[in-house]
């Protein structure tokens, strides 16, 4: 039967495929089967997976150890230990993936249903009831897979594959950049989560906050996603097909109509130059980004290279990172922001450094974890430094709200740039400092930020979530979550004003960057910077071209103006004509 579901559209662009239901929360698993070479990486998968969970359990263990928990944690903790390092948990999945190729999950449940058999023969009551603690080992284990690469049947490019989940993070999102799924579909999220914005850099549609997608849709059932029109058709027929058929070809042509503006410069029809640069969260986006013709990299969200990982990453390892991007972008600006943990970007293990607060938006993220973490910071901070040799790069700090983290920042960068002229290490003596303005404090007293700092972004997408007190990743409250809302208009043309007045570059980072929507208004208030997807770039670009500033002014004047909801809308579509 057909019916359609609404959503909230985070990626334009139609995708047309057949459905395949993941799981992340409540640990449902995928059966697949993999190749002959797959084998040994799917055996490494499990053992990987395996030794996590030891780790999960040693460190449950000393935090027991030193802290006052009763002695039966301890008694179930060893009975978990002897579950997991029991050759039989994992030998028989082995042989299960090297012989009848299936998938570790698949593998593992299948072993679990074997041992929970053997317990049920058991007489002795207690030793029965041990069966509930191989049940919640091997759900330790599948979660440790879930969170690996590979977790989901490989798509196929020919068979155009649409992923639905209940909820994916966006670590989890961020590893389908290998795979080649056509859309997905989530049931909760918001438009600037950091899931929706990871699926932006897929490139393929994405609606998020559907609400019963995943309950409602069948294995491999035909589905339709218009990321435009925030909606799912599931199970269309032939005519609505055909319909959506054409109008891909549209979308395909328009797209390829827009990459003739690729080496066009960005300037307005009244000779204003504007920078157009990339959001990047790997290095191997770069490609895109180059492709869609940004003149820069304006935001490197550097965090994405501590998820999906055992452990962190070293300073070699980042320096090779991030010397890949400012050498790749060829002595165009490549802005490093300083990693952001927390909130909805978790690193497990990280707990045990500094402490995850109850409500982590306002909590111990990005800035403040760095500064309540010097070493790591540290450790990030010279390997930008050592890469800044290699191409033009800035360092971007996020989520800053006072001048004693800005100082103690720029602090800790002297004493990075101290440690490598001990070792004769080559770094950019004169590379600029920038902060990130994403709190409404900020924009109040941004003259901390102009007297300090070499330039300024506008992380938009937070700035709307503390301006409004609505959590950019609950679908719940999406409805509140208000690009438009008078008081971040305020906020924004506020930043803008002040720091050109004071002489500091400003740019705008967060996802209304990239809305052609608001590209008029952006100018219009005195935005020259746009950073975002390069999925974005071209069509915002059309709008540089398409603008006369000296006509937009007066109307964005007017915006200012008005508290008025419906009138902002009004005058913004008349900007828009
Ligand atoms: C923002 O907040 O607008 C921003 C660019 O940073 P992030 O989306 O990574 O929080
Ligand atoms: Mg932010």
């Amino acid at each position: 039967m057909s019916f359609v579901l609404h959503g909230i559209g985070v990626s334009g662009g139609i995708a047309i495929g057949h459905a395949q239901l993941v799981s992340h929360a409540t640990l449902e698993v995928a059966h697949y089967t993999i190749s002959a070479e797959q084998v040994p990486a799917e055996i490494e998968r499990l053992a990987q997976a395996l030794r996590t969970v030891q780790k999960e359990l040693e460190s449950l263990h000393s935090a027991m150890t030193s802290g006052d928990a009763p002695a039966e944690f301890g008694a179930f903790l060893d009975v978990h230990w002897m579950i997991l390092t029991d050759p039989t948990l994992a030998e028989g999945p082995r042989r299960m993936i090297a012989e009848q190729r299936c998938n570790a999950e698949w593998a593992l449940t299948q072993q679990m249903a074997v041992l929970v058999e053997q317990f049920d023969a058991i007489e002795d009551p207690y030793l029965r009831e041990r069966k509930a603690d191989v049940v919640q080992v091997v759900e330790r284990v599948l979660k440790a897979l879930l969170g690996k690469p590979g977790a989901v049947r490989p798509a196929n490019a020919e068979e155009q594959t649409i992923l639905v989940a209940h909820d994916l993070s966006p670590a989890d999102v961020i590893q389908f950049k290998n795979h080649h799924f056509a859309a997905f579909l989530t049931d909760l999220g918001g438009a600037t989560s950091h899931t929706a914005i990871v699926a932006r850099s897929l490139n393929v549609p994405a609606v998020v906050a559907t609400h019963n997608a995943r309950a409602l849709i069948r294995e491999d059932e035909l589905l339709i996603v218009d990321g435009a029109r925030n909606v799912v058709i599931v199970d269309p027929d032939g005519s609505v097909l055909t319909e959506y058929r054409l109008k891909q070809g549209e979308f395909a042509l328009e797209q390829k109509k827009l990459r003739r503006l690729t080496t066009t410069r960005a300037t307005t029809l009244d000779g204003q130059h504007v920078d157009l640069f990339a959001n990047i969260e790997l290095p191997e986006d770069l490609e895109r980004a180059l492709e869609s013709g940004a003149t820069g990299v304006g935001l490197f969200r550097s965090e994405f290279l501590f998820l999906n990982r055992d452990g962190l990453p070293t300073e070699d390892e980042q320096f090779e990172a991030y010397r890949r991007v400012a050498a790749g972008m060829e002595g165009k600006p490549v802005t490093i922001r300083t990693f952001d943990l927390g909130a909805d970007k978790h690193k497990e293990g990280l707990d045990g450094l500094a402490r995850v607060a109850p409500n982590p938006a306002l909590g111990l993220r990005a800035v403040r974890f760095c500064l309540a973490e010097p070493r790591l910071f540290l450790t990030q901070l010279r390997a930008i430094l050592r890469a800044s040799h290699h191409g033009n790069i800035k360092i971007l700090i996020p989520m800053l709200v006072s001048a004693s983290e800005i100082d103690q920042t720029l602090a800790l960068i002297a004493r990075a740039k101290e440690s490598l002229r001990e070792q004769a290490i080559p770094f950019d003596a004169g590379i600029e400092v920038g902060g990130m303005i994403e709190i409404p404090a900020a924009v109040l007293a941004i003259g901390m930020f102009t007297s300090r700092l070499d330039f300024l972004s506008i992380g938009t997408n937070d700035l709307i979530q503390y301006t409004l007190a609505v959590d950019r990743s609950d679908d719940a409250v999406s409805h509140l979550y208000d690009s438009l809302h008078p008081a971040v208009l305020k906020l924004i043309a506020m930043a803008i004003t002040t720091a050109n007045k004071a002489g500091v570059p400003i740019a705008v980072c967060g996802e209304m960057a990239g809305e052609p929507r608001m590209t008029r208004l952006l100018l219009g208030m005195g935005l020259r910077n746009f950073s975002m997807h390069p999925a974005h770039l071209l069509t915002v670009k059309q709008r540089v071209l398409a603008s006369d500033i000296a006509k937009i002014k007066p109307m964005v004047e007017r915006m200012h103006r008005t508290d008025d909801q419906a009138k902002l809308t009004a005058l913004l579509d008349k900007l828009n004509d």
